[in-house]
């Protein structure tokens, strides 16, 4: 059996893990870079037309996988391995974003909690196409080949991640994905710890995002919240949050916090968009919409599915600014022209685009808009990743023969905890 990175090696995000047994292959996630990891194409520079994706799969950008991509590879150009199938662990850009370059005849296996975000990425022209030949994976196990993948629900700051489990020839092997430990589903990411370590595995795949980043506390969301109603125990204008849409987890902290200061939940339609969605199987996203103080602003004629009484309009939305949350995500916050924020008015960036560290310039423009409308600006965050010390804790706790670590800037740093921790070089297979 053989292990291959082909992203996400000392890098955050981009993942690309390929298994292999026999000439049958199984892939997990195939996400974008963040724009700082771009290393030869970005925005401006792509890859030539008349050579399609070929170019990407030339710089080692793109895998070279057989019965993969839209456009066949050349045989020379690929690996002799027939690819059976792509698992998801969730819908994040970084593990999904390149989804569009796939054969519709791969098939792709992904949580319904991942295709509801999915959906709504295409629907936002995010994800520039709807793939077909989805299978959604909750509560199955798919065998392909020599391998028996089992999909186990994990906690992460967005719905429907999971974790795989997959037995192969030679033992067990598990892939993390993205995983948190001081989220509203925490308990899910401790069963998962507790249930890996009584299976003994051969191989842990492990994420390690926030390796490095010098700091070990997360803020539990009630902590988050708390936060949130002391800058509106100071601030009596408008408080504007900016929150990823598919981040269900912190919309319910804002919506907590709102409820409990007796104030209007006004969010941008991207985000009721998101909670119709995940409203079909997970409930709060449906208690958090239909709830008497929650209203949904659409600058524009909405098509969404919601009753009538539930919009604001642009004036009320205006004039009762003392008395409103209002969720508005980067995208659009142009609508500050239309709003006009009254004094006394504060802005929470708590988690929404752009994300400082790997997108400043968009980060200078968002500072821009905030010095402009006269809006101090408060970071309540806690990113939806294990920190050093509980990643550490948990390879040690689960214990693999072997530990392979992904999605981290230093995958040597789990050699505090593990005695065999190998590093994999990008797009190099390994013999397991
Ligand atoms: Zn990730
Ligand atoms: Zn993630």
């Amino acid at each position: 059996m053989r292990i291959g990175f082909f992203g996400g090696v000392r890098e955050i995000g981009g993942n690309i893990i390929l298994m292999e047994s026999n000439g049958v292959g199984i892939v997990f996630d195939f996400g974008r870079r963040f724009p700082t990891s771009q290393v030869f194409f970005n925005d401006t520079i792509k890859g030539r037309p008349e050579k399609g994706f070929e170019d990407y799969v030339e710089l080692g950008e793109l895998p070279p996988f057989r019965g993969f991509y839209k456009n066949e590879l050349s045989e020379e150009k690929s690996l002799p391995i027939e690819i059976g199938g792509l698992f998801f662990s969730h819908a994040h850009l970084d593990h999904i974003g390149q989804i569009c370059y796939l054969s519709d005849s791969l098939k792709k296996y992904m949580t319904k909690g991942s295709f509801a975000t999915l959906s709504y990425f295409v629907e936002k022209g995010i994800v520039e196409c709807m793939p077909s030949n989805i299978e959604i994976v909750d509560g199955k196990t798919v065998q392909i080949g020599d391998f028996k993948i089992t999909p186990y629900f994990i906690d992460h700051d967005v719905p429907g991640a999971v974790a795989y489990f997959v037995e192969t020839p030679k033992g067990l092997v598990i892939y993390t994905g993205d995983i948190y430990f001081k989220g509203v589903k925490s308990e899910l990411s401790n069963k998962f710890v507790e249930y890996a370590k009584s299976l003994r595995p051969y191989i842990l795949i492990t994420e390690g995002t926030r390796i490095g980043w010098n700091g070990i506390v997360s803020n539990t969301e009630p902590e988050l919240k708390e936060q949130i109603k002391e800058v509106a125990s100071v601030f009596k204008g408008l408080i504007i949050g900016n929150v990823y849409e598919i981040h269900l987890t912190r919309i319910q902290t804002f919506f907590n916090a709102a409820s409990e200061l007796g104030k209007k939940f006004i969010i941008h339609e991207d985000y009721a968009s998101t909670l119709l969605k995940y409203g079909e199987f997970e409930t709060i996203a449906s208690e958090i919409l239909n709830a008497p103080n929650t209203f949904v602003y659409a600058p524009f004629e909405s098509k969404l599915n919601i009753p009538k009484e539930k919009f604001v309009t642009k004036d009320e939305l205006v004039s009762n600014q003392v008395n409103e949350i209002l969720l508005l995500n980067f995208s659009h916050i142009p609508e500050l022209i239309d709003i006009k924020p009254i004094e006394g008015s504060a802005y929470i960036m708590s988690g929404g685009e752009p994300l400082s560290s790997v997108d400043p310039l968009n980060t200078k423009i968002l500072e821009n808009w905030l010095s402009k409308f006269n809006l101090p600006l408060f970071r309540i965050h806690s990113p939806g990743h294990a920190s050093e010390t509980e990643i550490l804790w948990m390879a040690k706790e689960i214990n693999p023969e072997i530990l392979l670590p992904i999605h981290t800037q230093i995958p040597e740093r789990f050699k505090v905890v593990h005695a065999n921790v190998q590093v994999l070089e990008k797009g190099i297979l390994t013999e397991f």
